[in-house]
C-alpha cells in the first residue's frame, strides 16, 4: 500500500484544485502524478528570452460568472484586468468577434441599415443570437444575413477546427460563437475577469506548494497503479486510499471500448523585432488559410517589451503516436463518442475509491472556471467518503 491515501492524476485546474483542497481542508498528504515536465496542464505558461509571458498551449483567459471560483482562485493570485476583445479578419479587413453592428457596417454596407433594422426588430437590442437561429429565420434578408455570416466567419473556421462541416456538429458548437444585436468590442459577459499577473504558472505553484502535497513530474499514473476486476491496484496490490484521475478516460481503462477521438492543435510560434504585430492579443482568421487564429501573447499583460511573439494555430486530429497533434485538446461530442464514454464511465462507477474530473476525464469541455467548480464540487464528495 502506498504512503499516501490520497493519489491525484494529472496536475491541471482540476487536479490542483483538488490536491489543494485535501491538503489545506482535511490536512492530508496527497501525491500528484504528473506525466508532463511541468504544472498547470494546458494552462501552463512560462517566460520566453524576450521575458514575454507565453501560453504553450494556446491563448487562456480567465472569465467567470461564479463569485465562489473567483473567490477561491483569487487567493492564489493577483489579477491584471485584461479585458478581451477578439478581432477576425475577413475580406482583408479587421472586424469584432462576435460578429456585430460594426460587421455589418464593415462588410455589408449597401444593406447595413435595413439589416440592422430587421435585427432589432426581430429580437431587440443587445441580444446574442445563435446562428442557427438566423439561419433557419422566416424573414428572407435575416436569412441571407445568417447565411452570409456562416459563411464567412464559421464555415471554413469551423471545418478547419473541427475538420467537418459545422451543420453535422451538435447545437452547443453553433451556440458558442453568436451574432451580437448592437455595437460591442469585447468577447466575454462573465463580471469575473483576468490574467493572474505572474503568469497561470505561478498561479499553480500558490497552489501547490504546501508540505502536504508531494509531486511526481514527467511520471504517468499509469506507471504505478492499473484498474483490474473493478479495482484499483497500487504495484499489483489493491490499493485502499482515494484516487483522483483527471486524464483521458480511454486510457485509463486501456481503451477497451475503442479510442475516444478528439481535436488537437499545433502551434507555431515566431518572434518579431516589432512593438507589435497585430492590435489585440487574438485575431481568427475564418478564411481559407490553414491556421484558425494568431495570438499575440504581450497583449494579455500590457508587457512593453521591444520585441514581440505570435504563434499560430493550426487544428488537426489527435493522433498520441505522432509527433504532432499528440495533445488531446476537443472532445468530438457527437453521439458515437458519448456512446463510448458512457461505457467508461459505467465501469469506472463500479469503482468507488475512483473519482473522475476534469475535461479529458469526463470527455466534455470545461472553462477553467467551471473545471475549478467541478473540482470544488467533487472535493465536497470525497470528504463525505473520507
Ligand atoms: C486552446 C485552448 C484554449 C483555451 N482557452 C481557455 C480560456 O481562454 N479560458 C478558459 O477558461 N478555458 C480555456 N481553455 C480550457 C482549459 O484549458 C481547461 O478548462 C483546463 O485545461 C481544464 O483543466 P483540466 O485539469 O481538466 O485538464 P488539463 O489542463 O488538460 O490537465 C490535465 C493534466 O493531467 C495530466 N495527465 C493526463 N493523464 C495523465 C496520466 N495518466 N498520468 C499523469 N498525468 C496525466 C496532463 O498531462 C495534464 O497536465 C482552453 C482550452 C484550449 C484547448
Amino acid at each position: 500500500m502506498s504512503e499516501y491515501k490520497f493519489i491525484v492524476a494529472g496536475a491541471g485546474f482540476s487536479g490542483a484544485v483538488i490536491a489543494e483542497r485535501i491538503a489545506n481542508e482535511l490536512n492530508e498528504k496527497v501525491l500528484i502524478y504528473e506525466k508532463r515536465e511541468h504544472l498547470g496542464g494546458n494552462a501552463y505558461d512560462f517566460v520566453n528570452k524576450d521575458g514575454i509571458i507565453i501560453h504553450k498551449y494556446g491563448p487562456h483567459i480567465f472569465h467567470t460568472f461564479s463569485k465562489k471560483v473567483w473567490d477561491y482562485i483569487s487567493s492564489f493570485t493577483e489579477w491584471f484586468e485584461y479585458k478581451h476583445r477578439v478581432l477576425a479578419k475577413v475580406e482583408g479587413k479587421l472586424i469584432s468577434l462576435p460578429f456585430d453592428f460594426k460587421g455589418i457596417e464593415t462588410l455589408l454596407t449597401d444593406k447595413s441599415e435595413k439589416i440592422k433594422d430587421t435585427l432589432i426588430k426581430t429580437y431587440g437590442k443587445n441580444k446574442k443570437i445563435p446562428i442557427y437561429e438566423l439561419l433557419n429565420s422566416e424573414k428572407e434578408i435575416l436569412k441571407e444575413f445568417g447565411e452570409f455570416v456562416f459563411e464567412k466567419i464559421f464555415l471554413n473556421y469551423s471545418k478547419k477546427q473541427w475538420g467537418v462541416n459545422p451543420l453535422s456538429l451538435s447545437k452547443e458548437v453553433l451556440k458558442r460563437v453568436p451574432v451580437f444585436i448592437g455595437h460591442r468590442d469585447y468577447y466575454f459577459d462573465d463580471p469575473y475577469y483576468g490574467i493572474p499577473n505572474n503568469g497561470f504558472t505561478n498561479l499553480f505553484q500558490k497552489m501547490l506548494n504546501h508540505k502536504n502535497i508531494k509531486i511526481l513530474l514527467k511520471k504517468d499514473f499509469k506507471d504505478d497503479f492499473k484498474i483490474k476486476d473493478n479495482k484499483v491496484l497500487f504495484k499489483g496490490k489493491k490499493f485502499e486510499g482515494i484516487i483522483v484521475y483527471t486524464g483521458e478516460i480511454d486510457y485509463l481503462f486501456d481503451r477497451k471500448f475503442g479510442k475516444l477521438p478528439y481535436r488537437s492543435l499545433k502551434f507555431e510560434f515566431e518572434d518579431y523585432d516589432l512593438k507589435e504585430f497585430q492590435p489585440v492579443a487574438v485575431v481568427n482568421y475564418p478564411g481559407k488559410e490553414r491556421f484558425t487564429r494568431i495570438t499575440e501573447y504581450k497583449h494579455f499583460l500590457n508587457q512593453k517589451v521591444k520585441k514581440t511573439t505570435i504563434s499560430k494555430e493550426y487544428p488537426g486530429e489527435y493522433t498520441p503516436q505522432k509527433k504532432n497533434f499528440n495533445i488531446p485538446y476537443y472532445p468530438i461530442l457527437n453521439k458515437e463518442n458519448k456512446k463510448i464514454f458512457e461505457k467508461y464511465l459505467k465501469e469506472a462507477n463500479k469503482i468507488k475509491n475512483l473519482f473522475l474530473v476534469g475535461r479529458l476525464a469526463e470527455y466534455r469541455y470545461y472553462n477553467m472556471d467551471n473545471a475549478i467548480l467541478r473540482a470544488l464540487e467533487i472535493f465536497e464528495e470525497i470528504k463525505q467518503l473520507y
